[in-house]
Parts: structure tokens; C-alpha cells; sequence
């Protein structure tokens, strides 16, 4: 696994122009953070202005279309997000599959749009509460691996999954420790059988309710590479916290 944590904010549906002096805190931060790696996925509208505003951080959307251009109304491609500087794309939220019935097949076209047009690409796979109660997590998630990871050679290198526990998002409530710990050998264990070697360069995220107080916890886990974080990335001194907890060199 790639030693560097990555920690990346999603702003959701959330911020306009006076939510970038956030993201300038942010940049200014995240710089004496050298051995984090910190990125912000805020909505397409601030990706530009976001780009052109900061220096260490690392700008990315939340989703992308599969296709290139073409009659998709509202939608934005992975060409026009690296057309305007972003080094990401998140595909496959929750808040996608679930509210835009987005299947596995169509996150797999997205991240697969978003390497061709020179994009990192960060997928994102978790349980339904239902489907843990039942003993299904690990399987579920196994097969949404499967589903939405694109395999095409060399890809490796630019995929990072989130494990995001889809009752664990925006709730305040987080996985266990052992919970986590258990699900992130089990996606290593995945990525390895779909990568071969290449797999030791997938960063695995955790996301949940994470925040200033349970970062250090999360980060201790083996497998925990950084976090997707929600709610908390939408302040410098909430979000910053978190990526003060990953950094190594104060461990
Ligand atoms: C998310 O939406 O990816 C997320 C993890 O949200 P929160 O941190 O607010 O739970």
C-alpha cells in the first residue's frame, strides 16, 4: 500500500464562492502536511475557481459521465473535469447508486471514462445496514468490487477505493475497528485477485462519520489508507484535524 495517507474531502452539494476562503485555510493546512496527501471533491461549479486557488491541494469532482460529450443534459464529463485542472473523480457514492440508481456496470463505464481522460479515480463501495444485520457485507462488497473496478493493465496505479458503510455515511455513527479492519483485508484480498501486484498501489479510504475524534482510531487500523470524509471536510479546522491525524511524522 502506498505510505502516504490520503485524506479527501467531499463537499457534496455544498459551497459557493464564499466557501473557497475554507478551501484556501484548507491549501494553507494541508502544506505543512507533507506526508498527507489532501484533496477536495467540491461541487462542478467551485472546481475551477478551487483549482486556481490553492496550491497543494489536490481539486477533483464527484462524478463524471461515462461518455465524452453528447446530448446528456446536466451531466459533465471526465474530459471537461481535467479540462479545468481537477486530478479526480469520485464515482460510485452512496448518494449516486442509491438516489441516481447507478448499478455497478455504469460506476465500472465512469471509472473508466475518468482514467482514459487522465484522471486518478477514486471508487466507492459499502454496505447497506440491512445487508450486514443479514452476514452479507464482505460479499456485498465483494461483488461491487468486482462490478465497478476497471481492470485494464497499468490502471492500478490511479484507482483508490473508498469503503464507505453506506448506514455509516452522514449518520454519526462509524464502523468498529475490527469491523473495518475485517472489511479492508477482505477488499485487499479482492484487489489483489483482480490486480495481481498491481494492487499493492490501491489505496484503501475508509468513510463514515469521520471526524476530528475518531480519525487517530480509523487510521491506526491496518488497510486504512486515509478517509472520504463528508460533513467534516467542509471547515478548515474540522477537516484539518483529520488530516493532522494522518500525518506519519506525528505519530
Ligand atoms: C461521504 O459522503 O462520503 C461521507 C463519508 O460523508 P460523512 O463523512 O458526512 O459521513
Amino acid at each position: 500500500m502506498p505510505n502516504r495517507p490520503y485524506i479527501v474531502g467531499n463537499w457534496k452539494m455544498n459551497g459557493t464562492r464564499a466557501q473557497m476562503a475554507e478551501a484556501r485555510a484548507i491549501d494553507r493546512g494541508a502544506a505543512r502536511h507533507a506526508g498527507v496527501r489532501v484533496g477536495i471533491a467540491p461541487p462542478f461549479t467551485l472546481i475551477s475557481t478551487m483549482v486556481e486557488a490553492v496550491q497543494v491541494l489536490i481539486v477533483g469532482g464527484q462524478d463524471c459521465h461515462a461518455r465524452i460529450s453528447g446530448a446528456f443534459t446536466g451531466d459533465v464529463s471526465a474530459v471537461m473535469l481535467k479540462d479545468v485542472g481537477a486530478g479526480f473523480v469520485i464515482v460510485g457514492h452512496s448518494e449516486r447508486r442509491s438516489m441516481h440508481g447507478e448499478s455497478d456496470a455504469d460506476v465500472k463505464a465512469k471509472a473508466q471514462a475518468a482514467l482514459e481522460a487522465g484522471l486518478e479515480v477514486i471508487v466507492c463501495v459499502g454496505e447497506t445496514e440491512a445487508q450486514r444485520d443479514a452476514g452479507q457485507a464482505e460479499a456485498v462488497v465483494c461483488a461491487q468490487l468486482d462490478g465497478s473496478l476497471p481492470r485494464e493493465e497499468g490502471v492500478a496505479q490511479r484507482v483508490t477505493v473508498a469503503y464507505e458503510p453506506v448506514w455509516a455515511i452522514g449518520t454519526g455513527r462509524v464502523a468498529s475497528p475490527d469491523d473495518v479492519r475485517a472489511m479492508h483485508a477482505a477488499i485487499r484480498a479482492r484487489l489483489i485477485a483482480l490486480y495481481g501486484d498491481g494492487a499493492a498501489a490501491v489505496r484503501i479510504l475508509y468513510g463514515g462519520s469521520v471526524n476530528a475524534g475518531n480519525a487517530a482510531e480509523l487510521f491506526a487500523v491496518d488497510e486504512v489508507g486515509g478517509a472520504l470524509v463528508g460533513g467534516a471536510s467542509l471547515t478548515a479546522d474540522s477537516f484539518l484535524s483529520i488530516v493532522t491525524a494522518a500525518d506519519p511524522a506525528l505519530d
